[in-house]
């Protein structure tokens, strides 16, 4: 039996991101709804379920694994899922343990993610200044993500800077916070907003394509296209003047479907294949049921046999079209 899995259009799925949590200490109003309704804590997979969900993937050729959330630091306990993880890398089964955090806690766990093995971390911030942050994040305190960036700087990990364009509350700004970032030595991805879930605002509002973006900063600095690639859909510039490295994620203006490498699992054990689509299959059951891992096998090679083969999402003037109903908190982003 072939052990890896790979899709239809010959994919090969190596990449896992696991939400550990839909609850998050922050409310991005392009992420959650203000008064978001959170899951009850018993539609969450266990921290032990999550754990052998982890091996079924990395059994079938899985390499890196992305924690995220909601916010993955505030799901209590992550740090045995963390040690767990890096039995698996100790043991070469995979390349990586990554994570996306919005940094509020990062000051207390920087050193053991540091010390599992963890070496690069995703930090997002979508403003410096504390008044902007506030109101972005809806409540938000700077000056802790601060803390924890320069706590997981100081502790070695390699922290890249994840930014989110807002047409109306940070393009202007964007420079400011690259010249930042790569002062510090963190590149800097910036990422189109995506219609995921009802979160109170409208898109169009905020939606500005990254080519607009990007203009304005050629008009700055020489942005050198470079072929690296994360096996992610970012592409990437080297900005001459400020000697760092700038991604663009643009799922919208730019279509990254045909290189995709990875497969979203929620909180509640839900398989997502892509982003952008609604298709899912449900992992708990065959987690919490007798026939565990060979059922699992089983519902994995059926899933992924249904990837689609891209998203379908469009954000224009008068509307945005293969909107999700779901947030990114849920999915994990
Ligand atoms: N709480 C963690 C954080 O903020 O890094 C991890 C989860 S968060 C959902 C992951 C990423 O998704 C963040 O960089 C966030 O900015 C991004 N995100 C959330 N909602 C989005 C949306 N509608 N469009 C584009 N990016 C979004
Ligand atoms: Fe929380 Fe991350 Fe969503 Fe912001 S983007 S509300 S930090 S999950």
């Amino acid at each position: 039996m072939e052990r890896n899995l790979t899709d239809p259009f010959g994919r090969r799925i190596t990449y896992l991101r696991m939400s550990l949590t839909d609850r998050c200490d922050l409310r991005c109003f392009y992420c959650m709804a203000e008064r978001m309704v959170f899951l009850p804590k018993e539609q969450l997979l266990t921290l032990e379920e999550l754990a052998r969900l982890a091996d079924a993937f990395i059994a079938r050729g899985v390499r890196k694994i992305r924690l995220t959330g909601g916010e993955p630091l505030v799901r209590k306990g992550f740090m045995q899922l963390v040690h767990h993880l890096s039995s698996h890398l100790k043991a070469n089964r995979i390349d990586e343990i990554a994570l996306t955090t919005n940094a509020t806690q990062l000051a207390r766990y920087a050193q053991d993610l540091k010390d599992a093995g963890v070496k690069r971390i995703n930090v997002s911030l979508d403003s410096l200044d504390p008044q902007k942050f506030n109101q972005i994040t809806r409540g938000g305190d700077l000056s802790k993500v601060l803390e924890g960036i320069e706590a997981g700087r100081k502790a070695g990990l390699k922290l890249k800077i994840n930014t989110v364009a807002l047409k109306q509350d940070n393009m202007d700004e964007i420079p400011a916070m690259i010249e930042w970032a790569h002062a510090r030595d963190m590149d800097m991805t910036l990422i189109e907003v995506m219609p995921l879930g009802d979160t109170g605002e409208t898109r169009f509002d905020q939606y500005i394509p990254l080519s607009v973006i990007r203009d304005t900063l050629e008009q700055r600095w020489t942005l050198a296209d470079t072929p690296a690639s994360t096996g992610g859909p970012a592409r990437y510039v080297d900005i001459a003047q400020t000697g760092g490295r700038l991604g663009f994620i643009s799922p919208l203006s730019h279509n990254f479907c045909a290189s995709c490498n990875r497969v979203r699992v929620t909180c509640t054990g839900k398989l997502f294949m892509c982003l952008g689509q609604n298709d899912q299959a449900d992992l708990r059951g065959a987690l919490r049921g007798g026939n565990g891992a060979t059922e699992l096998d089983a519902i994995l090679d059926e899933a992924i046999g249904r990837k689609p083969e891209h998203h379908d999402f469009e954000i224009n003037k008068s509307s945005s079209s293969g909107e999700m109903q779901r947030h990114m908190s849920v999915t994990g982003g």
